[in-house]
């Protein structure tokens, strides 16, 4: 496997612009899509990192925090954006504040607008059971957008075998809609590259995975899923509904 260092992409970073334009973002995250493809996840990282410095943050679901622990090694200190939407599982939240404790990076939590009770108060109780979109909007993409207003680029733990709808997750590209960089640098591995990674880390890890979750969001969205079935199956299972909006 070729090692594709920053400085051998021939890249410059953003510091020679200091308001990068989405035409000179989008080019760096086609640059970078073809020199990273087949890259180890921390070299992903730390280009992501020496590229777009501060203006750059992790986003976890706390599902696990492979990624988290990834740039921690890499660049210490990063943030790591977390959406707290009113509605998670205790042991997700347990992740989240073990990630906090343990970890050398900025864990902020963003929340919706509206806490649960306004929400059902202003919609009516159980909107995620009528409107999942509504209530995914409300708790979840409005307040990403909220908390990337801060940066160029981010970094996800899409992965390509999770779903047939993320199959052609590249590691760096550029998100149109919301002008930025969508950084992926474990899009390519397994679910055994991430078994084996949290086994030699010690990373933390959502404790529904064992108790046959499959994929883990909000608690009224999610359910355990039948072995060989998609992972992803547990999520808004009484929908056709297949994303929250985050990475469409
Ligand atoms: Fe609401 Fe369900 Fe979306 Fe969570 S996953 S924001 S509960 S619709």
């Amino acid at each position: 496997m070729t090692v594709v260092t920053a400085a051998g992409l021939g890249l410059v970073t953003l510091g020679a612009f200091p308001s990068p334009s989405s035409a000179d973002l989008e080019s760096l995250a086609l640059d970078a899509a073809a020199a990273l493809e087949g890259a180890p996840a921390e070299e992903i990282a730390k280009w992501a990192t020496d590229t777009f410095g501060a203006r750059f943050c992790v986003t976890s679901s706390m599902a696990d925090a492979v990624v988290a622990h990834v740039f921690s090694r890499v660049s210490p200190g990063v943030d790591v954006v977390f959406l707290d939407t009113g509605l998670h599982f205790p042991e997700t939240l347990k992740v989240r504040d073990t990630v906090a404790a343990t970890m050398n990076v900025n864990v902020r939590s963003i929340r919706p607008r509206m806490t649960v009770g306004q929400q059902d108060g202003e919609y009516g109780p159980r909107l995620f059971n009528r409107s999942p979109d509504e209530c995914c909007y409300m708790r979840k993409v409005e307040p990403l957008e909220r908390a990337l207003a801060d940066y160029d680029a981010w970094a996800t733990g899409l992965r390509r075998d999770e779903s047939p709808t993320r199959a052609n997750t590249p590691v760096v590209a550029f998100d149109p809609k919301r002008g930025k960089v969508k950084v992926n640098p474990i899009a390519a591995w397994t679910q055994r590259d991430v078994d084996d990674y949290v086994a030699r880390w010690d990373v933390p890890v959502n404790e529904l995975f064992k108790l046959g979750y499959g994929s883990i969001g909000c608690w009224p969205c999610t359910r355990r899923t039948k072995p060989g079935e998609d992972p992803r199956a547990g999520r808004w299972a009484m929908f056709e509904k297949t994303e929250c909006g985050l990475h469409v």
